[in-house]
Formats: structure tokens, C-alpha cells, sequence
């Protein structure tokens, strides 16, 4: 059995947003699950590996709740290898793929749509881009689809759908997303303007009508819908509020009042909403955090489980909570060298984007020192090595 104790550590954010702290300064992983928070001297004693977080903030690792992965750590759309790997040391140890959008000549008939949605779930479910668990192939709806496509899709591994486009045929629209949720699928709706040359603005009515799960980046992606349509949404319907770092920042700031207001904490979850035409942005779920705390009235703890337990409820990742049973997908943060908080939530409250020191996925350390982010002031030390 692989023990390993993280002891010292400052702040501890549990993953849950009704109680986003711990008051524990230690963990214990064993056999790379969380065996314990706050365990004993004797126990910590045991642990072949020790590692001494002098003070720093240990989170869940965060799960990117919107992506456009294609298939391995490859984005065509921006040329580019690697941005995974990147995307891990800014923090990331999970990703949802909100449809492998980017995929070079795409298909957009039933049997192309199927084949890789089912290719893309399988390919990262057995290939894990520098050990990040990625979520992949959202089946992108497309008109013609039977009910027998939305089985077949989820008994091969595919865990949700998404309407990008709005069908024309309103009641096959609203079919799907009925057969979707009859098969065990999430059903995503983008809300916003057109990122896409040919698909059409949403509204509030039409996302009503069709009932998704989630409302993905319902402050825009890239525009967003109209302030009054995005607050209909949050206020007259129960479902899952995506934010997005690529969105409308303006309608971020508007959505938290209201998100406060109702008391609808449970509700959000975080991502980038990239790779695309945007751009890639390591340090993206990082820097929204850091806007959401310093811009709003929402506290950086808060705003942290939102980006990490909130999704894995949502999606069901046995991750982002620092709880006994779950995967040791972790990251010790902390204020960057240089900034004037103390510490790495202070950090995020201040504006200043925490650094990162270290991040686990599994119980290994599968970054020592990020590569993406400026030093932290603090440095962790490795007291011992099993
Ligand atoms: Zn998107």
C-alpha cells in the first residue's frame, strides 16, 4: 500500500460549497484516495511519503466544466500540442468536454456524430492526456438522430449531449433532449450569440422549451444572451449554471447578484470555454476564480468549490472534494511571489492569481513546479519519499 501524508498545509478548501473550508491542516492518501482529513500523529508517522506544505492552501484539483478538447493533447484549431500538459500545471486535473467541436472536417450526420462522440470518450477514457481525466465525447446534436442513437451512444461510454445548433424542427428538439435524459445523458444547451458561423442565437424561450441540464456558458460563449433572458434562466429554472472565462465578464458580475440574491451556490460550476478561436489559457480556470473573488461578492472558497465539488456532482467524477473515498486529484496554491496577500485565498479576494506549487492526481505528484505559473512564496519540502 502507497501511503503519503500532505501535513502544515495552511488552508484547506473541502470541495463543498456549504462548507468550503476545512479546519483539518493535514490529509492522508493511501493507494491514491483520500484515507483521511485531519489524520492522526501515528498515521501520519506510517506514511512512506511526507510532504510539508509550510503553509500553503491545498484545494481539490479544479475540473474545467467547459472545454473543446479533439482527440488526445492536440487542439487543430490553434495548431497546437500540448495544451493539456499546460493546463495542468495552472491547477487542472479534470476536464469536461462540451463537444469535440474542432475536429478537422467534423462530421454532422447521425453515424458521423456517433462515431466521435463514442471515438472521443473512449480515446481519453484509456489515455489520459499527462494523467488529466478528461470527460470526452459530447455528442453534438445533429437533425436526424433516433432514439436507438442516444442508447447506443450511452452504452459505449458517452456521458452527454449538446445543442449548439438550433434545430429547426422545435419538437425534434425538444426529443432529444427526452431521449437524452431517458438514456442517462446530461443534456448541454449552449446559451449566447453565434461562436460558430452557422449556428443561430438562442434565447431564454427557445432553452425553455428544449429543458437542458446545464446552461453552458450561460454568460456567453463568445456573446452573450440578453441580461434579462440570462436572468430568467437563473431565477425560473433549477438548471446548472456554466460560467465561463471566455464569456461576458459584465454578465458574470450581473449572474452573481443573482446567484447570491437566490441563494443558488449549488448551482455553478466553472470553466474556460477553450480551447477555441478565443485562444487556450493555462491559467483560465485560475484567473476566474480570481475575478469572481475579487470583482464580486462571492468569497474565493466559494468560488473554488464551484470549480471543482459543484462539477463533480454535476458529472459525477469520483474528484473535486477533499473527502475520505475520493481521488487524490489535489493542488497546493499559493500566493504568487511578489503579491501582497498573505496567502493564496487572500491572493484570489486581492486580484493577484495564486501561484501553484504542486498538483497530484491520484495520489502522484504529477507536478512538482509549474512550469506555467510565477514561483509561490512559500515552497513545499518533501520530508520523505516512500
Ligand atoms: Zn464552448
Amino acid at each position: 500500500m502507497t501511503t503519503t501524508a500532505i501535513v502544515n498545509v495552511g488552508a484547506m478548501v473541502s470541495g463543498d460549497v456549504r462548507a468550503p473550508l476545512h479546519r483539518a491542516t493535514g490529509v492522508l492518501i493511501e493507494n491514491g484516495r483520500i484515507a483521511a482529513v485531519g489524520p492522526d500523529e501515528a498515521a501520519v508517522a506510517r506514511a512512506g511519503t511526507v510532504i510539508d506544505a509550510r503553509g500553503m492552501t491545498l484545494i481539490p484539483g479544479l475540473i474545467d466544466s467547459h472545454t473543446h478538447p479533439a482527440i488526445g493533447d492536440f487542439t487543430p484549431r490553434l495548431n497546437t500540442v500540448g495544451w493539456i500538459d499546460s493546463y495542468l500545471h495552472g491547477g487542472v486535473t479534470s476536464m469536461v468536454s462540451t463537444g469535440e467541436l474542432h475536429v478537422p472536417g467534423r462530421p454532422r450526420d447521425p453515424a458521423g456524430i456517433k462515431a466521435l462522440a463514442i471515438l472521443a470518450a473512449k480515446s481519453f477514457k484509456n489515455a489520459r492526456p499527462s494523467g488529466v481525466k478528461v470527460m470526452g465525447g459530447t455528442l453534438v446534436l445533429e437533425p436526424g438522430l433516433k432514439e436507438a442513437d442516444f442508447a447506443e451512444v450511452a452504452a459505449q461510454g458517452v456521458k452527454a449531449v449538446k445543442f449548439i445548433q438550433e434545430i429547426t424542427d422545435r419538437a425534434e428538439a425538444i426529443q432529444f433532449s427526452k431521449w437524452a435524459k431517458a438514456h442517462g445523458l446530461k443534456v448541454l444547451i449552449h446559451c449566447g450569440g453565434t461562436s460558430l458561423p452557422d449556428v443561430p442565437t438562442t434565447t431564454a424561450k427557445t432553452i425553455m422549451e428544449i429543458e437542458p441540464d446545464v446552461l453552458a456558458h450561460l454568460n456567453g460563449g463568445p456573446t452573450s444572451l440578453s441580461f434579462d433572458d440570462i436572468d430568467r434562466l437563473i431565477r425560473q429554472t433549477p438548471w446548472i449554471i456554466d460560467l465561463v472565462r471566455f464569456g461576458n465578464p459584465r454578465a458574470v458580475f450581473m449572474m452573481v447578484k443573482t446567484i447570491l440574491e437566490i441563494d443558488a451556490l449549488e448551482r455553478v460550476v466553472l470553466g474556460t470555454d477553450s480551447p477555441t478561436g478565443n485562444g487556450m489559457e493555462p491559467l483560465g480556470m485560475l484567473h476566474l476564480i480570481t475575478f469572481l473573488a475579487s470583482c464580486t461578492a462571492l468569497p474565493a472558497p466559494e468560488a473554488v468549490c464551484m470549480a471543482t465539488g459543484n462539477t463533480a456532482r454535476v458529472y459525477g467524477f469520483d474528484t473535486g472534494f477533499i473527502a475520505p473515498g475520493r481521488a487524490a486529484d489535489l493542488a497546493l496554491i499559493d500566493a504568487a511571489r511578489g503579491s501582497y496577500a498573505p496567502g493564496a485565498l487572500e491572493a484570489f479576494a486581492l486580484g493577484d492569481s495564486p501561484a501553484v506549487a504542486m498538483v497530484m492526481i491520484d495520489g502522484e505528484m504529477v507536478v512538482t513546479k509549474s512550469k506555467m505559473t510565477v514561483p509561490t512564496q512559500r515552497s513545499y519540502t518533501l520530508v520523505r519519499k516512500g
